[in-house]
């Protein structure tokens, strides 16, 4: 008899212990709130699914369309160093009336400053007229990036920014990041869409909890149309009434990718929020997965590296 209670009692402490593991576990999975349209970061911040991208976009273009898309619902902007718009982005966002605290910024440290990366977030600060920034990323794998890392911690720490991350570190890259980091990074924004899957990124970033951010999620400027009218794509568009580029959005949100789709035309910013009201079948997503051509428009050589350090930038030379 005691035998057998000491054989339940130990099979009780067993499943205890593997359902307290299975907790970790998903734990650590990263699970998007469709109804509250955001992800709760692997630091415990809230970060929007769906956003407006900024690249390429003129200071006019831009504050016209920071201020629409805040109108139209969106929480979430992207911005960078590089793309010399972000005291537009500061101006959308007054103009907005939509209160600071409400919305999510993202901003990128150019390899340039990364040697003064410290000095390059107070300009950022003053170009957005803004006191903090949501999410600061190191824009490309060049330079001094560990330096560069290490300053962003320190700005963490000193409240000038608030989640930190990564954009183009691909695996070997970003676990150098992870070597020397007493942050683990939140967000790594790389290019993804139904063409370049990154499934396998997802997969390397799960330990660390660290969120997918896909850059070119329509397939970029001037590159939309081989999306856009794929067969699969416009067919599952059709089943859904809605278009294509609505698709390719709630394909991201459903894959586990952030998306910020760029945009100056309040029609297509309107369109591309309105994606919460319908969902792809599991059949659907597999029949995208077939899309997946496994790399994307640009490959991180040595060679791109020296030409992104060649790009200097007076930042402040914006309108
Ligand atoms: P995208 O894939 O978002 O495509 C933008 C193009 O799609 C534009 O030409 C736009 O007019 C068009 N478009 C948008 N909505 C549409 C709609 N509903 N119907 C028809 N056309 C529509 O490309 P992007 O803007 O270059 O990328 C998104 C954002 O990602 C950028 O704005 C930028 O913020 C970010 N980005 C980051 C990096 C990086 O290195 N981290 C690189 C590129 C872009």
């Amino acid at each position: 008899m005691k035998r057998t209670l000491f054989i339940i009692f130990n099979l009780v402490i067993c499943i205890s212990v593997l359902i307290g593991c299975k907790a970790t576990q998903t734990s650590s999975e990263i699970a998007f709130d469709f109804e509250k349209k955001i992800v709760i970061l692997n630091n415990g911040i809230e970060m929007p699914i769906l956003g407006l991208g900024t690249y390429l976009l003129s200071p006019e273009q831009t504050e016209n369309s920071v201020y629409n898309a805040l109108a139209t619902g969106v929480r979430l902007i992207d911005t960078a160093n590089a793309y010399m718009n972000e005291r537009a982005v500061g101006r959308g966002v007054k103009k907005s009336g939509v209160p600071r605290e409400d919305i999510f910024i993202i901003t990128k440290l150019w390899v340039s400053s990364y040697d003064y990366a410290a000095e390059e977030i107070d300009e950022t600060l003053a170009r957005l007229d803004m006191d903090y920034i949501d999410l600061l990323l190191l824009h490309q794998p060049y330079g001094n990036y560990l330096e560069a890392w290490k300053a962003m911690e320190n700005a963490v720490s000193e409240g000038k920014v608030r989640s930190i991350g990564l954009s183009n570190f691909y695996e070997e890259k970003f676990s150098e990041i992870i070597d020397i980091a007493a942050i683990t990074p939140a967000v790594l924004q790389v290019e993804s869409n139904p063409f370049f899957h990154q499934t396998e990124m997802r997969e390397f970033l799960k330990p660390y909890g660290t969120v997918l951010n896909a850059w070119f999620p329509l397939g970029g400027r001037g590159n939309t149309q081989p999306l856009f009218s794929n067969e699969i794509i416009t067919e599952i568009a059709e089943a859904h009434e809605k278009t294509s580029a609505q698709v390719i959005l709630r394909w991201h949100l459903q894959a586990g990718n952030i998306a910020i789709p760029g945009s100056s035309n309040p029609n297509h910013i309107r369109e591309n929020f309105d994606i919460f009201g319908f969902e792809l079948t599991e059949e659907e997503m597999q029949s995208i997965k077939t899309l997946d051509r496994g790399h994307g428009v640009l490959e991180y050589t040595d060679e791109v590296g020296e030409l992104f350090l060649s790009w200097t930038f007076d930042f402040n030379d914006q309108e």
